[in-house]
């Protein structure tokens, strides 16, 4: 969060010492954050890995000879950014975005957004996110978070390209990876997974992969429609498995937004709610403007049955890690104790709980 402030007092023109890379990282960040169009996006985040390898003097003899523009992955409008970050100035993008975007997302829930220690819900390119595992590791601790679980999704989605139980131990690897090159730095990048729940409340996922991560959303992202008793067997199943940690968007109702609107599934809130305080799972307040799920009525009722909350990003880019604020102020709004809340804990009392 400091980074924000400090960045958006400048205006188009003012010096910028971060160098273009950030420079770019940064509008890319802002336009996620702002949920504009992703293909605006890739562009700035494109050049920005197009330049990452490449030597400084290497970049500003690109600007002297005005070729920026050959460099594969490189266009018009990144190449301005690029010119204007080499000759030390912020570019007026960048400065137009911070003025638009960089404020806080919402006017409150700012005091818990404070309290708040990580993400346990969160995507990568391996399924249907848009950026790296690195890359959504650097945000999350540019943002100030003590960890972030990776949640990609399980096999039976295929139109996010869920992960197969072999696709998914690789990736356990590249975490460790991830997390070896940099070096503590008060920051774990957690394993996790974002597991379906099936129609008979099965996990969509084997149970040996499933013991082998840190945290495990599980949420429902096929029938619907389902009828209600159904729908309520079907969570409440899923809930009562020892592995399941947090309940995801619970109802899959979608309010606004590019992919249209659809009403939530229908089940019995209340065993549903009952289940996951009886089994300490978490419910969660998905963060993504979208899905404000659970709406204010189930959230309510999820607080008076005594359960616990996780606040997630369920970010599908790095700038999108940001959206926590939009949880956040509901949770506020609901009047959520923040101790109910289990990303408000440090990870040990977290990874406790998680795999108790
Ligand atoms: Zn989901
Ligand atoms: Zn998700």
């Amino acid at each position: 969060m400091s980074e924000e402030h400090g960045v958006s007092d400048r205006g188009a023109g003012d010096s910028w010492d971060g160098g273009p890379v950030a420079a770019l990282r940064r509008i890319a960040f802002l336009l996620e954050r702002g949920r504009e169009d992703t293909y605006k996006v890739k562009a700035f985040r494109g050049a920005a890995a197009a330049l990452l390898p490449m030597p400084e003097e290497q970049v500003e003899a690109a600007v002297e000879a005005g070729t920026l523009t050959d460099l594969p992955g490189v266009g018009a409008s990144s190449a301005r950014v690029i010119e204007e970050a080499v000759r030390g100035r912020v570019p007026e993008r960048l400065a137009r975005l911070e003025e638009e975007y960089g404020g806080p997302v919402t006017a409150g829930g700012q005091d818990l957004r404070a309290a708040l220690r990580g993400d346990l819900h969160s995507h990568s390119d391996w399924s249907d996110g848009g950026s790296p595992i690195e890359e959504m590791a650097f945000t999350a601790i540019e943002l100030g978070h003590e960890y972030l679980v990776l949640t990609d999704h399980s096999p039976r989605l295929k139109v996010a390209r869920g992960l197969s139980a072999e696709r998914l131990t690789r990736q356990l690897g590249v975490v460790d990876a991830v997390n070896e090159h940099l070096g503590g730095a008060g920051f774990t990048l957690l394993k996790g997974i974002e597991v379906d729940i099936l129609d008979d409340g099965g996990l969509d996922q084997t149970d040996e992969l499933l013991a082998r991560l840190d945290v495990r959303v599980a949420s429902v992202h096929s029938k619907l429609k389902m009828d209600a008793d159904a729908m309520t067997r079907r969570m409440v199943g899923a809930i009562r498995n020892p592995r399941m940690n947090v309940l995801g968007h619970c109802t899959g109702r979608l309010v606004t937004g590019n992919r249209g609107t659809r009403p939530g599934s229908q089940f019995d809130a209340r065993t549903v709610f009952e289940a996951c305080a009886e089994h300490d799972v978490a419910v969660e307040i998905n963060s993504r403007p979208e899905r404000r799920d659970p709406p204010t009525k189930l959230l309510e009722l999820a607080r008076d049955t005594g359960c616990l909350f996780s606040i997630d990003s369920d970010a599908h880019a790095p700038g999108q890690l940001d959206f926590l604020g939009y949880g956040c102020e509901r949770a506020e709004q609901a009047g959520i104790d923040p101790d109910r809340i289990v990303n408000t804990w440090p990870k040990d009392r977290l990874l406790a709980w998680a795999n108790r």
